[in-house]
């Protein structure tokens, strides 16, 4: 298990889009030099480090410290920030499980031996793509063989692309915080500032 302080926050520009996923300790660093705050992820008010720890948190991590144990932020909006970085996702064997959620796009199974398919097979010119490259078991990728899914008739489960970059695009199943979907999701987050 990773260390509360290595573990994730999510990280918002001022105008409250998000740019960034940095660890607990660097975030924390963050909220006490001024540069921050920690968002109440209920009351989505900004608070000081000194504030948020005052509040009963029973759901945050906890970080241990000489001093006793304190709670982690979920989520910190930078003061002064303003950028939405523009990146792109890069192509990888990890990258690519993530994006097919390490299912086979032929037969659906999950945690499966996984290969990676080249939809135009390799050897008539397909290139190693995100729209050319798919999660494949072994079982259908041997059966697919050097043939299209047409060819073979084994239609894909959905057409592939390059997925799009999120801050959170790295970040494991295991340390994905529920706190951070309504600063993730499409559109703009509704909220009042004093
Ligand atoms: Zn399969």
């Amino acid at each position: 298990m990773t260390r509360v302080v290595d573990q994730p926050v999510l990280v918002l520009n001022k105008h409250w889009q998000p740019v960034a996923v940095l660890s607990v300790g660097v975030a924390v660093t963050t909220v006490i030099r001024g540069m921050g705050w920690v968002v109440d992820p209920v009351s989505y008010q900004l608070l000081e480090f000194e504030d948020w720890c005052e509040q009963e948190r029973p759901d945050a991590r906890l970080i241990r410290t000489p001093r006793g144990e304190l709670p982690a932020p979920e989520v910190v909006v930078l003061k002064e920030f303003a950028d939405q970085p523009r990146r792109q996702v890069s192509f990888s064997r990890r990258n690519l499980l993530r994006r097919d959620q390490a299912t086979c796009q032929y037969c659906g199974r999950r945690g499966v031996e996984a290969t990676i398919d080249h939809v135009m097979p390799r050897s008539r010119g397909g290139p190693t793509s995100w729209e050319n490259c798919v999660i494949a078991c072994s079982r259908c990728n041997h059966r697919k063989a050097d043939r299209t899914p047409r060819e073979a008739g084994m239609p894909l489960r959905r057409e592939p692309a390059r997925p799009r970059w999120k801050p959170t695009f790295a970040v494991s199943r295991d340390h994905y915080r529920e706190a951070w979907e309504p600063f993730l999701a499409k559109g703009d987050v509704k909220v009042e500032l004093k």
